[in-house]
């Protein structure tokens, strides 16, 4: 492992935890993380040109053209303070996406480190995102379930409400799957060829798959 601290591709399926976990990582370590699903979410929010061309493909399940997508990472890259890595949640999602990537960061003098997949089966997907809500309203915005009653009622003492994301309704969500197997699961192929893939299983508590992937990456398996 370089003196650098890593720059590193968490991937899985919709509801592995990539979020919550790069939430718990970026406590602990100088990575800078770089969600897009969230900035795409930001700039639809914003009704941005991009926020309008990306929110049919959102609504769908469907992915975002590599061309935008590779743009979107690009102004990201940019602004990066060289002495912090990365953590890229969501991203590279498809083959060219991956194997666009490692040129990309050439060209802000970077190279990834390592690829962390959080797996967990699609049974497991589908209830934590049917039942997945976002508490709104009540600070940062934080993921909450409906078979936790205890997060639910953190989120209303808040002052908070929990609302759906858009693409969490059962037919979005079995389409993101597909989408997933289809699209992203031969990066685990890829990846693993290259002696990068280091795979973490994810049907843990949020806190143990944290755990599991800080001692991954301070235990110099980089
Ligand atoms: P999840 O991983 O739970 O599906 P994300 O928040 O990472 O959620 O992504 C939400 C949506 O944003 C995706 O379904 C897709 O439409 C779009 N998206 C995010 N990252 C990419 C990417 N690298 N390439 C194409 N589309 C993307």
């Amino acid at each position: 492992m370089s003196t650098q601290p890593p720059n590193i591709v968490l991937l899985g399926p919709p509801g592995a935890g990539k979020s919550t976990i790069t939430e718990a990582l970026v406590h602990q370590h100088d990575f800078v993380p770089i969600s897009t699903g969230q900035r795409l979410r930001a700039e639809i929010k914003a009704r941005t040109a991009l926020g309008r061309t990306v929110a049919p493909y959102l609504d769908r399940g469907d992915l975002v053209p590599d061309s935008l997508m590779d743009r979107l990472l690009r102004a990201c890259l940019e602004t990066l303070d060289p002495e912090h890595g990365f953590l890229l949640d969501g991203y590279p999602r498809t083959m060219p996406q991956a194997l666009g990537l490692a040129g990309t960061l050439a060209d802000y003098n970077r190279r990834l480190d390592l690829a962390v997949v959080l797996e967990v089966g699609d049974d497991e997907v589908v209830r934590r995102l049917s039942g997945r809500r976002i508490c709104e309203g009540a600070g940062v915005p934080f993921p909450v379930h409906i078979d936790d009653l205890a997060s639910i009622i953190r989120c209303r003492e808040r002052g908070g409400q929990p609302v759906q994301r858009d693409d969490d309704r059962p037919e979005v969500v079995r389409q993101r799957l597909a989408v997933y197997h289809r699209q992203t699961q031969p990066l685990l192929d890829f990846y693993d060829a290259v002696g990068q893939l280091r795979r973490v299983d994810a049907r843990n508590t949020p806190a143990e798959v944290a755990r599991a992937v800080a001692a991954m990456l301070s235990n110099g398996s980089t």
